[in-house]
């Protein structure tokens, strides 16, 4: 028997009664504590912040199951969300991606008829899981967590070198050997210890006097660590990553070159990952300013490859050497068939267009098996690495080589 002072407390939404008390047989055996609704009125009724998770149908007559999501959200209730539905792929996607926005966690989605063996082992994970306080309240979407600063901090911060640089390595799928290290920018601010670029780079988009001050130290700050690299026999390459917002000067491309001369580092060896955040308003000045510093051999990589202004036109448009395929697609890749068809499908236009194909969020060694069938190049994410101190970058080395 579960000891139901500890079990954890599961709250299902299937008009089809016969399915929900299937469903609830398998959650009591998995150790939860479960109450079944069959329709939405009772449902909204019964749910409450005390519940861990939620299977819910998402077509539930008189109420859709976006509703639900939208209600699930405003009341503040954050729970492991299952999603059920006998609607087809694209629609039960849709709907995750929608509760993502809201803020809500979907621990899994499930297309009807369901697998007795998906459900338990869902089940079973979410059983198992610690207590997870902070995925219980609301993040809401990206940009919107985290403290938020005034632009002077900001400024002070990167005048006196608060910023510094973490480094992700980037995997030759083939070899399995780091090829390089992706540079990503943190604040290591004086009162709040580190702090990540969703809480500061929206405001330094806005304001490009301070972008482009912190992409010149980070710049410099990734070249220093580069030499460290080099001197030591490691001919690794380094790709810092830029806003466009900071290519409108056009004296860029000769002061970054300069700068990765005196560092003695070859240009090939030194990349840019540029991402797109918002309309370029100067368009031409930003394929001048790219067209230059690939005419002198520096790296060029389209990030986010597949959302936003990272399109086939900015493909296209720019004289790009790797492409990024955006995070969701991989890591949706082993549940999702449409996000596997889009990975390959960039795989396939990005060697097609003589360039070299980088699948970012790798969490798991399924998605690495299924990026390398696939014909991927490059592979990064937490499953080798998270994002490291530049001292713990000799650790990775000698496990990976
Ligand atoms: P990005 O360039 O797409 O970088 C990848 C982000 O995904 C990083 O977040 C990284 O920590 C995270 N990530 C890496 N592997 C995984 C994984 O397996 N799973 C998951 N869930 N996430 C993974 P981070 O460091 O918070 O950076 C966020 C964004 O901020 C970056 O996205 C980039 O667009 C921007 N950024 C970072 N550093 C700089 C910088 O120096 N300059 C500019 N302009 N933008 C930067
Ligand atoms: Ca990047
Ligand atoms: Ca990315």
């Amino acid at each position: 028997m579960t000891d139901l002072r500890n079990s954890k407390k599961l709250l299902i939404l299937d008009d089809e009664e016969e399915i929900a008390k299937i469903l609830g047989e398998i959650a009591v055996d998995c150790g939860f504590s479960v109450s079944l609704s069959h329709t939405a009125p009772d449902f909204l009724d019964k749910v409450d912040p005390s519940f861990d998770c939620v299977i819910l149908d998402l077509m539930i007559p008189g109420m859709d199951g976006v509703d639900v999501i939208r209600f699930l959200s405003e009341k503040d209730v954050h729970p492991d969300v299952i999603l059920i539905s006998g609607a087809d792929r694209r629609t039960l996607h849709s709907a995750e991606t929608l509760a993502g926005e809201y803020g809500l966690h979907i621990a899994a989605v499930m297309e009807k008829p369901i697998r007795v063996s998906d459900i338990r082992n869902t089940l079973s994970a979410i059983a198992e899981k610690e207590s997870d306080i902070s995925s219980r309240t609301k993040t809401g979407g990206k940009g919107n967590s985290g403290p938020t600063f005034e632009k002077e901090e900001v400024l002070e911060g990167v005048r006196s070198d608060q910023f510094i640089l973490f480094y992700q390595p980037k995997f030759d799928l083939k070899t399995g050997r780091v090829e390089g290290f992706e540079a990503l920018v943190r604040w290591n601010h004086p009162k709040l210890g580190l702090v990540f670029p969703d809480s500061f780079l929206p405001l330094m988009e806005k304001e490009t006097n301070i972008l482009n001050l912190m992409t010149e130290k980070i710049i410099d700050l990734a070249l220093d660590e580069t030499r460290i690299w080099h001197t030591n026999g490691r001919k690794l390459r380094v790709a810092v990553n830029v806003s466009p917002v900071t290519l409108t000067e056009l004296d860029f491309p000769e002061r970054i070159l300069s700068k990765i001369k005196n560092k003695g580092i070859p240009q090939s060896q030194f990349q840019m990952e540029i991402t797109e955040t918002g309309f370029l308003e100067n368009i031409r000045f930003t394929q001048d300013i790219l067209t230059r510093l690939r005419i002198r051999g520096i790296g060029l990589s389209i990030d986010d490859f597949g959302t936003g202004y990272s399109s086939l036109k900015q493909l296209h448009r720019f004289p790009f050497t790797e492409l990024k395929i955006d995070k969701s697609f991989v890591m949706d890749s082993p549940r999702d068939r449409e996000s596997l068809f889009i990975c390959q499908a960039s795989i396939d236009l990005g060697h097609k267009l003589g360039m070299n194909v980088v699948a970012e969020g790798i969490e798991t060694a399924e998605v690495e098996r299924l990026m390398k069938e696939a014909g991927c190049d490059v592979g990064q994410g937490y499953y080798y690495s998270r994002p490291i101190h530049p001292e713990k970058i000799p650790e990775i080395l000698s496990k990976f080589g």
